[in-house]
């Protein structure tokens, strides 16, 4: 058969939230790209499934509309108005959200299985700017000083695709990163998490608050319990993969052993059914200034390593660098520059503006969360004082109060009661 041949102005390979991302907000600057994907939408991906106000934040800057219809599809996306905290000693710290400021946005933040969500926003992309190739198997991909070229297939044809530039949005074992960065992410900086979905978990609280315990056994990470909608929830446990790695832990058998255990846990599950497999996957967790592009080529999202390495929240990250990406991308294309010294102050800079310092401060978090004495020690005053639970809350939209809990005189204040 004979090989199909493209030229446009931008490839992306991947059609999750960062793909996505990067797409939206090319077609929305009127850039021709090519979106190559290997799976078929809508597609399963393991995950907590939580979304944040980052991720409502670059969808409501495009198309705030997209927000009103996902707060007001009930069956499919949930809103969540706060969070759980539970001690290693099992106290739990509610953390109401702030209520959202914009109007039909009832909560700062959702949760949707990655199957609905990822699926909604796939659903959005096509346009006049775009060809979208699912099912589609990369079989080489060559950078030289003329362009980047793709050669895949879909059934029987093959597709040569060619560009100046090429976005890698294709996740944790992205192909683009391991071929033209050359790096892969160290088990320094990478966790890997399970995820179960069970239905009728009793004593959710009323207002969907996501959960987060973190169990004695896996510091620095947590088990989760977050609310979906129709009854169901994710249920997951996440942890450094170094620790796995050091302790030979079976991370299978520590979720099920809280289940099946834990005071504050198992009675909550006696009645609860498991639908589907346990699975897992990786989280490459991101650090301040690591390199995000060079010659030719952007990665984003997972493929760029920017999961938060406390929260584990990479979706809004995803989307965010996917629309950097595509300020990048016109820049480079309105100058015709695509070498990498270019694209770092394009793309790597802007972007480590406005997350490096977010990645410094969980990095900090993550490590200061190995102590389980110091986590009982603020969730037990905080449960007594009102205003240390508001400083706390209001933390996870203030990045300077955030900065303060990797402070030693952020302790030394609450053991003086301050
Ligand atoms: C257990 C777990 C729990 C998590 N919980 C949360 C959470 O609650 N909230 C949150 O915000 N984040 C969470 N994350 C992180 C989040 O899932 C990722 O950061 C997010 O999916 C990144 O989006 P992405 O578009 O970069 O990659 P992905 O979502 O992985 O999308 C990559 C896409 O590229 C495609 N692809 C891959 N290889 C190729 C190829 N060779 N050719 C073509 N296409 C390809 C894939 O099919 C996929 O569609 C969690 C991660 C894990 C593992």
């Amino acid at each position: 058969m004979e090989v199909k041949k493209i030229e446009t102005e931008a490839i992306i390979i991947g059609g999750g939230p960062a793909g996505a991302g990067t797409s939206l907000y090319l077609t929305d600057k009127g850039i021709k790209h090519v979106i190559i994907e290997r799976e078929q939408f809508p597609r399963d991906k393991v995950c907590g499934d939580a979304c944040s106000g980052k991720t409502a934040f670059v969808l409501r800057k495009l198309h705030p509309e997209w927000l009103q219809e996902i707060y007001s599809e009930e069956q499919q996306f949930m809103p969540s108005h706060g969070i759980t905290f539970v001690a290693p000693n099992g106290k739990p710290l509610n953390i109401p959200f702030g209520p959202s400021k914009v109007a039909g946005e009832t909560a700062p933040g959702f949760t949707a299985t990655r199957l609905v969500f990822d699926n909604y926003l796939f659903e959005r992309l096509p346009s006049q700017y775009n060809e979208i190739y699912q099912e589609a198997d990369v079989k080489e991909i060559i950078r030289n000083e003329s362009g980047v070229k793709v050669t895949f297939t879909q059934g029987a044809q093959t597709i040569e695709v060619s560009a100046p530039v090429i976005v890698g949005a294709d996740g944790d074992k992205s192909i683009v990163r391991k071929q033209l960065l050359n790096d892969n992410i160290s088990d320094k900086s990478k966790a890997i998490g399970l995820r179960a979905y069970y239905e009728g978990i009793t004593g959710l609280h009323e207002k969907n608050f996501i959960e987060l315990h973190f169990l004695k056994e896996v510091l620095p990470g947590y088990m989760w319990i977050f609310p979906l909608p129709n009854g169901m929830a994710n249920v997951g446990i996440g942890i450094l993969s170094e620790r796995i790695r050091d302790k030979k832990i079976n991370l299978r058998e520590k979720m099920l052993y809280a289940i099946e255990n834990n005071p504050n846990i198992s009675p909550r599950f006696k009645n609860a059914k498991l639908h589907g497999k346990i699975l897992g996957w990786g989280l490459p967790l991101g650090a301040e200034n690591r390199p995000v592009s060079g010659d030719r080529f952007l990665l984003t999202g997972d493929a760029g390593s920017l999961v938060d390495p406390f929260s584990g929240e990479g979706i809004g990250n995803a989307l965010y660098s996917g629309m950097l990406a595509a300020d990048a991308i016109a820049g480079a294309l309105e100058n015709q520059q695509f070498d990498a010294e270019f694209l770092k102050n394009a793309y790597d800079k802007p972007l480590y503006r406005r997350l490096g310092n977010e990645l410094k401060i969980s990095l900090a978090l993550q490590k200061l969360s190995r102590f389980p004495w110091l986590f009982n020690f603020v969730v037990n005053k905080a449960e007594k004082s009102a205003s240390l639970s508001d400083t706390i809350s209001c933390m996870f939209t203030d990045l300077d109060l955030r900065d303060r809990l990797r402070k030693p005189s952020f302790y030394l204040k609450i053991l003086m009661n301050k």
